[in-house]
């Protein structure tokens, strides 16, 4: 049972992320301390820029705790906070967290004037269509034998899960539409 979330608030969309959660009456807190994850069942990683949040994620000397939270609880990571939880190599200021067994290519569309909207057909969600923003999203690759597709784009897998923990390369906390993060509540709660 969810019974709070977690906002990883040191760089990037978390606000966004924290109204969608209010939007949807679920407890949270933005979380700036690794004690503050000790109060809760499901963390998000928002989008931001992947090399600032790794690097303060060693600042703030989260990176233990993240790893030691994700292996007994649920991580939701949406962009750049996608490509922190995937297992690429580390290069250039990043380290991702290898949470998850994938790898990602960052601005894989190009750059911010390439940032784009497009109609994603959810797996669990039969009923509309999802309208989901990119922005300078990343594309996954290598995807572990464990990890399931929940949304395509134009082929290329946009949302993820191993079971545990949820990846989109779009953002979700944007607009008004709740479904992906009432999704991820659900199956934790399931
Ligand atoms: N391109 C950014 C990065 O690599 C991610 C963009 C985003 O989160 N919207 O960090």
């Amino acid at each position: 049972m969810v019974r709070k979330v977690g906002v990883l608030a040191l760089q990037g969309n978390y606000i966004q992320h924290k109204r969608m959660l209010d939007n949807l009456g679920i407890n949270n807190i933005l979380v700036q301390y690794p004690r503050e994850l000790e109060k809760c069942d499901l963390l998000i990683i928002p989008g931001g820029e992947s090399t600032t949040i790794s690097k303060l994620i060693d600042r703030n000397k989260f990176r233990k705790p993240i790893m030691n939270f994700a292996q007994i609880n649920s991580v939701f990571g949406t962009c750049a906070g996608m490509i922190l939880l995937s297992s690429t190599k580390e290069a250039n200021n990043l380290k991702p967290l290898g949470v998850m067994d994938f790898k990602a290519k960052r601005n894989a569309y190009g750059r911010q004037v390439n940032s784009f909207s497009g109609n994603l057909h959810l797996e669990f969600d039969n009923s509309n269509n999802f309208k989901a923003l990119f922005i300078r999203a990343p594309k996954v690759s290598n995807l572990g034998k464990g990890i399931k597709i929940l949304a395509t784009y134009k082929k290329e897998p946009v949302m993820i899960s191993d079971g545990r923990h949820f990846a989109t390369t779009f953002h979700p906390e944007i607009g008004n539409d709740v479904r992906i993060h009432k999704y991820i509540m659900e199956q934790i709660n399931a």
